[in-house]
């Protein structure tokens, strides 16, 4: 009897000093790293894991995905995360897939892979993008491109974090409900106005007007400036059209959708595909292009 309490006391000691160890560690432990490539994939991972992750951006704001180079720094973080997503589809991206895979071990997953994907200089693209290998990068500004994406983030974190699967289809579930709401919003904004074309300096919304039934005309040609020629050719096109609005991105040089829009007699309309608020940056370019002024 004495021998075994003895053990008793002593296991009690021990476990009275483990206890407040362990918890205190689970406090101190950071959270597990997620990388994204752009900001609006930070959104939509935060629509499902909320708080529980830490997300990093790769892209970052005021920069132009297709000129992103990676920096030393972020191949350092990247090797502390546990998944990447990328939309799979830039070039940078096409650079990184390799050493995260083999070197870094770190998960990619291409948000692109179910994509039904816009190939550019065809009937239905309506101006060369000048991406590279002919494919419309910017699957992010279509609703139901986003609806997909959503779908391989929630399985991909459930995969690896098996104990919150609950809190990630519910979170998913939710962020369905506010994707056929904003689809709603966009077309109730779009159905005010009779204007179905825009301007805009780069081609980053041919997504958005395949889903919304919209013509995209684009200022730039072929990712360069425009020529006079050029210049010519989409004022002609968007007399034609009945433009309303000629939108630019703040990672681009605006001077030319200026001189562009005082022949045509329009605003410049601010707008940004890159924003990390992607729901407001859905709703403020179905303002800009129906000709309702927001700032
Ligand atoms: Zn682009």
């Amino acid at each position: 009897m004495r021998r075994i309490s003895g053990i008793m006391v002593f296991l009690v000691v021990v476990l009275g000093l483990m206890l407040p160890a362990c918890t205190e560690k689970k406090h101190t432990t950071s959270k597990p790293i997620v990388m994204v490539s752009i900001q609006p994939i930070k959104y939509f991972v935060e629509q499902i894991a909320d708080t529980l992750v830490d997300v990093r951006v790769m892209v970052p704001p005021g920069s132009s995905p297709e000129m992103f180079e990676p920096t030393p720094g972020q191949m350092v973080d990247l090797s502390n995360a546990d998944i990447y997503f990328a939309i799979g589809l830039l070039d940078f991206e096409k650079g990184l897939e390799p050493k995260l895979k083999d070197q870094l071990k770190v998960r990619y997953v291409n948000l692109s892979g179910k994509a039904d994907l816009i190939k550019e200089g065809t009937e239905e693209h309506d101006s060369v993008g000048g991406h590279h290998h002919g494919v419309d990068p910017h699957i992010w500004m279509s609703v139901e491109e986003v609806r997909k994406m959503s779908m391989q983030i929630l399985q991909n974190l459930q995969q690896l974090y098996p104990a919150h699967s609950d809190f990630f289809s519910n979170n998913y579930i939710a962020f369905g409900s506010k994707l056929d709401s904003l689809k709603e919003q966009v077309n109730r904004i779009l159905g005010k106005s009779s204007n179905r074309a825009f301007l805009v300096y780069h081609p980053a919304l041919g997504y958005y007007a395949r889903e919304f039934g919209l013509r995209q005309i684009s200022i730039e040609q072929e990712g360069k400036n425009p020529s006079l020629k050029g210049v010519v050719d989409v004022v002609d096109q968007a007399r034609r059209l009945g433009v309303s609005a000629v939108l630019s991105q703040s990672q681009f040089d605006i001077r030319n959708a200026q001189v562009i829009a005082d022949e045509l007699n329009l605003r410049v309309v601010k707008v940004d595909p890159l924003a990390e608020d992607w729901e407001n940056s859905m709703l403020h370019i179905a303002r800009a292009i129906s000709g309702e002024h927001d700032e």
